[in-house]
């Protein structure tokens, strides 16, 4: 390879997504053997010549050469200058609340993942931080919303679970009307592959990298992506100093996911627009949410903001909880479990499962209901899934 070495510390010779995903942090060279693939690094402290004199690897914590593959290798694939790993997507939340002191206000799609909404109100909320659950559809609100205090957007874009699109771009130039406040936007339901914050002006791109970025549903693992080197040693900091770290097994095994994410990316998206349309066109459903579909309210924000569409969509039924719980329990192919983003396809009852710790008056604000149903749709065959939810819907309503 040739070229001059990039930020991530390797040498971009080629651009493109999958030629990133494939190489970049993964150079042999870096290795004595000269490995094709890095090494799982189990140790936890290295021998120093001298005290202080070290290979750059000191402790666990702080370094650990298979999380330096996968970190770099993150980064290319959102152009940033540097990744962070953690040991879930709810330890790097905590990450991201940790860069904030008591007193201050945060602003949150107010159609968050549940755990994300349990660790605001349950946990930080005890330490004295505010936070406000605001609908990013309409960014009157947001606007609305800032106050002295305020130090942190809070984005997740489509919402989990009811898929709700927030225009990154336009919700970055309002806060960075002011250099004291921060956008995150969680990006999980859509992958590095076809969504890139940073590059709408996000300050962090945050994955749960648990579902597509590992993609094989065997991993809990977090994801930060950075370009601003203070915020980089910031999170840093944290990242030692609390210790929510992954194994360099887990490291490993996320390393290996990215390299097919392009090629699951696809697939997802191919078999998710065959299913919503099928959805769409039931007698059995009222109404579906795929925000790669013309239909979905901010559909025009998607096609802007991003190069396509994942797995993740959501419908209501016609029915009600019983009939909805029975549908569930009449998929084959389909798997009625939490998650998302790995190969198989899963699907889920929000209000009973994934949603249940936000408060019901909040759930029935958002139309998570009875009847409601999230979908992950996987890599299996488009056919046998659409199959599947025809079967489980008729079994569902006739019992
Ligand atoms: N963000 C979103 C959108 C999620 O769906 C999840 C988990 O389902 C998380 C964050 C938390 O990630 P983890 O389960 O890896 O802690």
């Amino acid at each position: 390879m040739s070229g001059e070495k990039g930020s991530t510390g390797w040498v971009p010779a080629v651009e493109g997504f999958s030629t990133n995903a494939i190489h970049a942090g993964q150079e042999p060279e870096q290795w004595n053997a000269k490995m094709i693939v890095p090494p799982i690094a189990l140790a936890v402290t290295y021998k120093q010549q001298e005290p202080g004199l070290n290979s750059g690897y000191v402790y666990g914590r702080l370094g650990n050469p298979t999380r330096t593959c996968l970190e770099k290798c993150a980064a290319s694939l959102e152009n940033a200058k540097y990744a962070l790993a953690f040991s879930s997507g709810v330890a790097a939340t905590q990450a991201i609340i940790n860069l904030l002191k008591a007193g201050d206000h945060v602003i949150t799609t107010d159609d968050v993942y549940g755990g994300t909404n349990r660790f605001f109100r349950q946990i930080a909320a005890k330490f004295n931080l505010e936070f406000s659950f605001v609908d990013f559809t309409n960014l009157k609100n947001v606007e609305d919303a800032i106050k002295s205090n305020t130090k942190l957007i809070w984005v997740e874009t489509p919402t989990n679970p009811t898929m709700k699109v927030t225009d990154i771009k336009a919700v970055s130039e309002i806060a960075h009307r002011r250099k004291d406040i921060l956008v995150v936007v969680d990006n999980t339901f859509m992958s590095s592959y076809f969504q890139r914050p940073l590059s709408l002006g996000a300050d962090i791109s945050y994955h749960s990298a648990t579902k597509y970025l590992n993609g094989h549903c065997d991993v809990l693992m977090g994801l930060l992506m950075v370009n601003d080197d203070e915020l980089k040693k910031r999170l840093y900091f944290i990242q030692y100093s609390t210790g929510s770290l992954p194994s360099g097994f887990d490291c490993y095994l996320v390393n290996r996911g990215i390299k097919t994410l392009a090629l699951r990316m696809e697939k997802h998206q191919e078999n998710a627009l065959l299913v919503a349309k099928f959805l769409e066109s039931h007698l059995l459903v009222e109404k579906v949410k795929y925000a790669g579909l013309p239909s979905h309210p901010q559909y025009d924000i998607m096609q802007k903001q991003a190069s396509g569409c994942s797995g993740m969509l959501c419908f209501w039924m016609k029915g009600d909880l019983q009939q909805t719980k029975k549908f569930l329990a009449s998929l084959k192919v389909f798997m009625c479990a939490e998650s998302l983003g790995g190969f198989e396809s899963l699907a889920e009852h929000p209000a009973i499962m994934t949603h249940a710790t936000v408060p019901a008056e909040h759930r029935a604000m958002l139309g998570i209901s009875d009847n409601f149903i999230r979908i992950s749709v996987g890599l299996e065959d488009a056919d046998d899934l659409i199959q599947d939810l025809d079967q489980a819907l008729k079994s569902g309503v006739s019992g």
